[in-house]
C-alpha cells in the first residue's frame, strides 16, 4: 500500500502539490466546496468541512492518513489550527506550505491593517473609488461604509449584493497580470485597493499596478497561524514529504 497523504487545499499551490505528490503516493486533495466550480485537479477529491478539529482528528484515523499537509489559504486560520490540533490528537505528522507574504517596496503608499471591519474604517469618511480584491464573504463588512464607490471583483458572484447604491461587480479567477490590473483599475478610476497579503505571483498584479499609478492600498495583515514544520514553496515541500515518508517505488511495494 502507498501512503496515504491528506493534503487541506483551496489554493493553487495545494493543487500543483496534489499533482507532484501524486506520482509517489497515495493523495487526497480536501476542499471546503465553497468555489462553485474549482479547477479541475487531476487527483482524487473530497469537499467541505470534516466537522471542526474532532471531526479532521476522526477522518484522519479512519481513512489511515500518514501525513497531514495544511496547503491552505494564508488567511484560513480556522481549518490551519484545527489541521494542527487534528494532526495531534490523531498522531499524525503534520507540515505547512506558507507561502511568504508581500513586503512593501519603494513607492507603495500602504496602510496595513490587522481586520477587514479596519480596512472599512481606513477608507475614510470622504467617497473614494475603491476596488475590493477580496473574497465574498468579507465584502460584506463593507455596507458599513456606502458612501464609496466599489468595484469588486470575486470568483463567485457575491450574493446578496451588498447594501450600497454604488458598486460595480466583476467576476473573474486570476492569475491577474500588472499591466491587467493597471488598465482595470485607470478604467474604473479607482483611488484606493483593498487587498490581503496572500503572497505570490498570481495576485501581486493589482500591488504593482497600484505603485505604479501611485495609489493608496489597506493591506489587511495575515492572521496568526499554528508554528508547525512549514515550506515557502511547492518544491520544498515536496522535498520535505520526501523525507518524512518513502516513496511507494522505495518500500518495494
Ligand atoms: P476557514 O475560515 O479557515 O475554515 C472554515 C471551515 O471551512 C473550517 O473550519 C472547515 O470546516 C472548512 N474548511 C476550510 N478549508 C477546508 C478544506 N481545505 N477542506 C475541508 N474543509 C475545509 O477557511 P476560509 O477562509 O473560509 O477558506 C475556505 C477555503 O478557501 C480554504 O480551503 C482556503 O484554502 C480557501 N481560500 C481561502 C481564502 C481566504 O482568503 N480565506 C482565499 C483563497 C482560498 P470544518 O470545521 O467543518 O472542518
Amino acid at each position: 500500500m502507498t501512503h496515504r497523504i491528506l493534503i487541506l487545499g483551496g489554493t493553487t499551490e495545494a493543487r500543483q502539490l496534489a499533482g507532484k505528490l501524486a506520482a509517489g503516493y497515495s493523495v487526497m486533495l480536501s476542499l471546503a466546496g465553497r468555489t462553485e466550480s474549482p479547477v479541475t485537479q487531476g487527483v482524487p477529491v473530497r469537499s467541505g468541512g470534516f466537522g471542526g478539529a474532532d471531526g479532521l482528528a476522526a477522518y484522519l484515523k479512519e481513512t489511515s492518513i500518514e501525513l497531514l499537509i495544511d496547503a491552505t489559504h494564508p488567511y484560513a486560520a480556522r481549518i490551519s489550527a484545527n489541521a494542527a490540533q487534528a494532526a495531534r490528537m490523531a498522531g499524525v505528522p503534520i507540515v505547512a506550505l506558507r507561502r511568504p507574504g508581500w513586503e512593501p517596496v519603494e513607492g507603495d503608499r500602504w496602510m496595513q491593517v490587522y481586520t477587514t471591519g479596519d480596512a472599512v474604517q481606513a477608507l475614510g469618511p470622504a467617497p473614494r473609488r475603491v476596488f475590493l480584491a477580496l473574497g465574498r464573504q468579507e465584502v460584506a463588512a463593507f455596507e458599513a461604509a456606502p458612501q464609496h464607490h466599489y468595484l469588486i471583483r470575486s470568483v463567485d458572484p457575491v450574493e446578496p449584493k451588498l447594501a450600497v447604491p454604488d458598486a460595480t461587480y466583476l467576476l473573474a479567477r486570476g492569475p491577474f497580470r500588472e499591466a491587467e490590473e493597471h488598465t482595470l483599475l485607470q478604467r474604473h478610476g479607482i483611488d484606493i485597493v483593498v487587498s490581503k497579503n496572500s503572497g505570490g505571483a498570481a495576485t501581486y498584479g493589482k500591488i504593482a499596478a497600484a505603485r505604479a499609478l501611485g495609489l493608496d492600498v489597506v493591506m489587511v495583515r495575515r492572521p496568526a497561524l499554528p508554528e508547525i514544520p512549514s515550506a515557502a514553496t511547492v518544491d520544498q515541500l515536496a522535498d520535505m514529504v520526501d523525507h518524512l515518508v518513502e516513496p511507494a517505488a522505495e518500500r518495494g511495494v
